[in-house]
């Protein structure tokens, strides 16, 4: 193992080790392993973190946004051929779950600064077939502005965000239908990932919905339970899509640390900031708004096709580091050639560029000044 891991998962979870044992326990003892209590309180707690009247648990990130498709797509306000506008930097997940639904993914380049959707971005790639953003909080940071809410409303669109990356973000502008400050709370759906490297991170997979429309939460919580909106009575050809009892009670002991993992996030992400100094390496825009921005991940930039030489580098000083992603989308084999897409400059010089720095909370902030001063050795 190197000196300096990018994400130690073991270290992650050892605060938390006595809280889940008792969690798991308490599980165990209920002989309720599907649904239950502990469900119900975990979709209480996380609901009210976001700012949502509803809050759906199911099996793992990509199912919830898939979850939230195929609901808008039950209730007809989604059709299959739909375009739905995603940001062509992020996850394959993301892509995934708008094919899945037969939904027309359109991929936009994102802010170079911010790693994110801008407004006229997508503005300009608004169609007459529009009907959606599903705008994904990249790396932590909040992707949602004055501009892109008066955009939906303009254009009456549907908002899904992907917070995958984001959970405890706080927004300086109100939702697009409610005047929730919480990533989760900003669209009129949200999908979370708990897969084990995120903020908040179960010991296996989990996910969930959250939402302010009645309707979506039980058409979402009907498809992820067989379709069933009562025993033995299948209104949808659904999935099987539950959340894990133990992984609910598991993540009740974590929730409440959201907001404070993300701001211990910020500090190693300030000390990055602060110390790195070195022309070849851009640093992350940082806001003085601390709330905005969860740093799931810290992303500096190596131009000049410097990148893999600037991480051989770090290795041979003991620091780990990790690429978020090294292959767009739109350029996987399973999409080459079938995704109507503009050119994507943005997108495919970031992938070229990009480099991930340990920044979780099993890295201390001396540890980040190290690792600041061996990139600043680097030439
Ligand atoms: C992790 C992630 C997902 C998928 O979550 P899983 O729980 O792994 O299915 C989706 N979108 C983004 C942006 C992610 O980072």
């Amino acid at each position: 193992m190197s000196e300096y891991p990018f994400l130690d998962l073991q270290a992650l979870n050892a605060p938390f080790s006595q809280q889940i044992r008792q969690a798991a326990d308490r599980v165990m003892r209920s002989g309720r392993y599907i649904g239950g209590p502990e469900i119900d309180a975990f979709e209480r707690e996380l609901a009210a973190s976001a700012g949502t009247p509803h809050a759906v648990g199911c099996a793992n990130g990509l199912d919830a946004i898939r979850l939230i498709l195929r609901g808008l797509i039950e209730l007809g306000r989604l059709s299959p051929g739909d375009e739905v506008i995603v940001p062509a930097n992020t996850y394959i997940a993301t892509l995934l779950a708008v094919t899945d639904c037969r939904l027309t993914p359109v991929p936009v380049d994102p802010d170079e600064h911010t790693f994110n959707l801008s407004a006229p971005n997508v503005e300009a790639a608004i169609t007459p077939r529009t009907r959606a953003i599903l705008t994904v909080h990249l790396y932590g940071r909040v992707a949602w502005s004055p501009a892109l809410r008066q955009l939906a409303i303009d254009r009456s669109l549907w908002v899904i965000e992907d917070n995958a990356q984001a959970i405890g973000a706080v927004s300086d502008t109100p939702g697009v239908c409610s005047p929730s400050l919480h990533t989760g709370g900003l669209g009129h759906a949200a999908a979370f990932s708990f897969y084990p490297t995120k903020n908040i991170g179960a010991l296996g997979d989990a996910g969930a919905v959250t939402t302010h429309d009645l309707q979506l939460a039980q058409a979402v919580r009907a498809i992820a339970n067989y379709g069933s909106d009562r025993r033995y009575h299948n209104i949808y050809c659904g999935l099987n899509s539950r959340l894990d009892p133990l992984q609910a009670a598991i993540l009740r002991v974590k929730l409440p640390h959201a907001a404070a993992i993300g701001a211990a996030r910020f500090a190693r992400a300030a000390c990055y900031n602060r110390e790195i100094s070195n022309p070849l390496v851009t640093t992350p825009a940082i806001s003085p708004a601390v709330h905005d921005h969860v740093w799931h991940q810290y992303v500096v930039r190596i131009a000049d096709g410097r990148r893999d030489h600037f991480r051989r580098h770090l290795a041979d000083h003991g620091v780990a580091t990790d690429i978020h992603y090294p292959t767009p989308p739109h350029l996987q084999p399973c999409y080459r050639g079938t995704l109507a897409t503009g050119p994507l400059p943005v997108t495919e010089r970031l992938a070229s560029e990009i480099v991930s720095l340990p920044i979780s909370t099993a890295t201390s902030v001396a540890q980040a000044a190290e690792i600041a001063r061996i990139i600043n050795t680097y030439r």
